[in-house]
């Protein structure tokens, strides 16, 4: 089994000779001397070095009379030692007992690498002098295959040294941490090229390790633990992060920490893992530093050393890496709000500005606060200084997931979304920041904070950042000029541009207080007398940036956004103050019906402030009728039940209207006595040939009756419906056959003339 190349086996035993280079093919002089020297003293016929590597025997230096073998070569299984010499030493291979074979063991610090010995054809004695001739030439060798060692390990201290300068030189040189972690790992890898080197790094916050360099280990492992939580039996790594300790697995086939996951590690080749804690100048742990291996077993002292070193380079490179990241940070993010500042805008925004295309463009939002510096007056520094904190977190949460919000500056915000498909979704994006500023602020009482955007929309062709700031920053200040409180698109001329229902929800926001609001009066007429007895008002509203827009569009959306309460009431004070005038000035009593919608009904001060109205205006409740719709009337709601009796009370008189629209229950009418129904036109307009129609105008009218109900027909257009109406006894009549609604001017001339008439 092999590691990404990493070499099998202990090498402890097999690195010893190998990394001599001894048992390279190469002629050796310094041991051929010494090989000379023992067969010339002992006078023997062959001598040689054999060296024990592992379970097998090369002969290295092999010397004869014929002089020394230039190959090296590996002693056969299944002779000895002293039969492979004495056959070298004559012409054919013989027995241990028909030759002569003496040797010296060489060893290194207590371990056998070795024999140094000599051998004839033909048995002979051997003297103290041939012993004490071996053992010279053994202690010799030994010294030559230390001092190879010693060479060998100042090389590869060398080499680490090299290593670690490399590392310190990236370090200083601000390099990216995966660089440094790759050369770190590299160099403890040449170091011993029997480990698999890995630096996982801990991630405080969420206590979780993420692999930082591991380049020799399977990418299915590393995938495999990031994102791991750290343990006190989590792997081997995990437990290290944990403990803050070397922790040290030699087999992890055995090795509890590992398993839930030990037939998975060992199958892709990993046995030994030991960890060691990469620390902080402050004692934190940052990560590990963890070496692997094929097979089970213990790290040398050696190894302790390695990941000691190595640990501390990591620490000092993850930690300069902070700091950076840091420091970058700081210089692109704003103190204040922790947003991206100015230069990080500018940034973003050419990128953003490179990555775009004709179908996708990016939108520029450039914010400006109103009021800001009254705010600041009046609320005091610091607590301007939460304010923008707040503001800015709301815009933050108010964008989609990859926008981006920056601060520009004092109390201006950049937003920057890519991908907009057109103006309409940029539109809806400004509105959405608008509605979010407005919210109140908490602690701070009525105080409402509004912005004006503006909005440039680019498809990156031959614009920059700056000209697209400059873009959107232009449209802001068209945006303040007119009105504040608005989205404004850059296109040149400037138009002030709106997504249709946000736009609307906007504009509504104080319409009535801003004069855009007016009041027509349709007359209702009393088919017995032939008489206007009524009259209703009809919202209208002419937005200065949306032209007409009919109530049948705008009074759901003001029901939506609440702004019908305050619209509501300007309706009510503004039609009762105009019939009253009418009312005294043409000495008539004209009802008045006002429309009010279910969300008035439902607010619990509104029976109160429509009697302060009454009074304000002088006009007598009894002339007052308010019309609702069946939907707002069925809702089973308390407060809506107390406002009708608090309403039945003051003496105003409730009209169903658009009856037979809604979900009509009788069982309902039976319970809340209603003064008056009117029909909806939909009805009225299939008369008077719709049999159905008529069915059920003729039931209503009935019913109504039945109940001391007026009944009002909605929507008569034509001749043939006001005679089925008359014949149907409908009481009253409304629709464009008699008058359209119409501003009250027009109205009373009307009435006035008939009067005078
Ligand atoms: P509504 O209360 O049923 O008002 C009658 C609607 O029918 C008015 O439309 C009126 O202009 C229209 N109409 C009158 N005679 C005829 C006719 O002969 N033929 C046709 N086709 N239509 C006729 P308008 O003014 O557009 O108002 C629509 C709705 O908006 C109103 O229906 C009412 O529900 C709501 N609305 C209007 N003003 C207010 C208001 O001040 N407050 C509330 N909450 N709702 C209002
Ligand atoms: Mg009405
Ligand atoms: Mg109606």
């Amino acid at each position: 089994m092999s590691l990404n190349g990493k070499r099998d086996g202990d090498p402890r035993a097999a690195s010893t000779l190998e990394r001599t280079g001894l048992l390279g093919a190469a002629s050796e002089p310094e041991l051929d001397r010494w090989t000379d020297a023992v067969r010339r003293d002992t006078g023997a016929a062959a001598a040689a070095i054999l060296l024990l590597d592992g379970g097998r025997v090369v002969a290295k230096s092999l010397c004869t009379v014929a002089g020394h073998a230039s190959e090296l070569t590996e002693v056969p299984a299944s002779l000895s030692r002293a039969e492979y010499l004495i056959g070298a030493a004559g012409s054919k291979p013989r027995s241990e007992h028909e030759g002569a074979y003496l040797e010296h063991a060489v060893s290194i610090d207590g371990q056998t690498v070795g024999v140094i010995c000599v051998a004839d054809p033909a048995p002979r004695p051997w003297g103290e002098d041939d012993r004490r001739a071996l053992g010279t030439a053994a202690d010799a060798v030994s010294t030559e295959i230390r001092l190879r060692l010693a060479s060998e390990q100042a090389d590869r201290v060398q080499e680490l040294l090299r290593s670690h300068n490399e590392v310190h030189e990236l370090i200083a040189q601000g390099a990216p941490l995966k660089d440094v972690l790759m050369e770190l790992i590299a160099g403890i890898e040449r170091h011993d090229p029997s480990v698999a080197a890995c630096v996982v790094l801990l991630d405080q916050e969420s206590s979780t390790l993420h692999p930082g360099a591991g380049p020799s280990l399977p990418p299915d492992y590393l995938a495999a633990i990031d994102g791991v939580v750290i343990g006190p039996n989590v792997g081997t790594c995990g437990s290290a992060a944990w403990s803050g300790r070397l922790t040290i697995t030699d087999d992890m086939a055995t090795d509890p920490k590992w398993a839930p996951i030990r037939d998975w590690v060992v199958q892709i080749g990993l046995r030994h893992c030991w960890s060691m804690p990469i620390k902080s100048s402050e004692g934190d742990v940052l990560g590990t530093l963890a070496l692997y291996g094929p097979e089970p077993r213990e790290p040398l002292p050696e190894h302790l050393t390695l990941m000691a070193d190595g640990a501390r380079m990591a620490g000092i490179a993850i930690e300069r890496h902070r700091t950076l990241e840091r420091l970058i940070h700081d210089a692109r993010h704003d103190g204040l709000t922790g947003l991206p500042n100015r230069t990080a805008i500018f940034e973003q925004l050419d990128d953003a500005l490179l990555r775009t295309h004709s179908k996708q463009q990016v939108a520029v939002l450039f914010i400006d606060l109103d009021g800001l510096k009254s705010l600041n007056d009046t609320l005091g520094h610091d607590r301007a200084d939460e304010m923008l904190r707040e503001i800015s977190e709301r815009l933050s949460s108010a964008v989609r997931a990859d926008d981006f919000v920056g601060r520009f500056g004092g109390d201006e915000f950049v937003v920057i979304a890519e991908g907009v498909k057109d103006d309409e979704e940029a539109a809806e994006l400004g509105f959405r920041l608008l509605d979010s500023i407005s919210e109140p602020l908490p602690g701070v009482k009525s105080t409402t904070v509004t912005a004006s955007i503006g909005i440039s929309l680019m498809t990156g062709t031959g614009i920059d950042a700056r000209e697209a700031i400059r873009q959107a920053d232009s449209a802001m200040y068209t945006a303040k000029r007119s009105g504040r409180d608005r989205c404004v698109f850059f296109e040149g001329s400037q138009r002030i541009r709106t997504g249709r229902r946000l736009a609307l929800a906007r504009e509504l926001r104080g319409a009535e207080m801003r004069g855009e609001m007016r009041l027509e009066f349709q007359p209702v007429t009393d088919l017995a007398a032939s008489e206007t007895v009524a009259v209703e008002a009809l919202l209208r509203w002419s937005s200065p940036s949306l032209g007409e827009v009919s109530p049948v569009e705008f009074i759901p959306v003001a029901e939506d956004t609440g702004a019908i309460i305050p619209i509501g009431a300007w309706v009510l004070r503004e039609s009762c103050e105009t019939i009253a005038r009418v009312n005294e000035s043409l000495g008539r009593s004209l009802e008045l019906g006002v429309n009010v919608s279910a969300h008035q009904i439902a607010n619990p001060g509104f029976a109160l402030s429509v009697q302060q109205t009454l009074h304000h205006a002088e006009f007598p409740a009894e002339l007052l009728t308010l019309e609702i719709t069946e939907t707002a009337l069925m809702r089973p709601d308390t407060v809506t039940a107390r406002t009708l009796r608090e309403l039945e009370a003051l003496g105003v008189r409730i009209v169903l209207d658009d009856f037979g629209t809604g979900f009509s229950s009788l069982c309902w009418l039976k319970d809340h006595p209603l003064d008056a129904i009117k029909v909806d036109q939909s009805f009225v307009g299939g008369l008077p040939d719709d049999p159905r129609d008529r069915a059920i105008v003729a039931a209503v009218i009935d019913m109504a009756k039945a109940l001391g109900c007026t009944v009002t027909a909605e929507g008569v257009e034509t001749e043939g419906q006001l005679t089925t109406l008359r014949a149907l006894d409908c009481e009253r009549v409304q629709g464009f056959l008699l008058a359209r609604p119409a501003p009250i001017e027009q109205l009373t001339a009307q009435l006035g003339e008939r009067v005078a008439a």
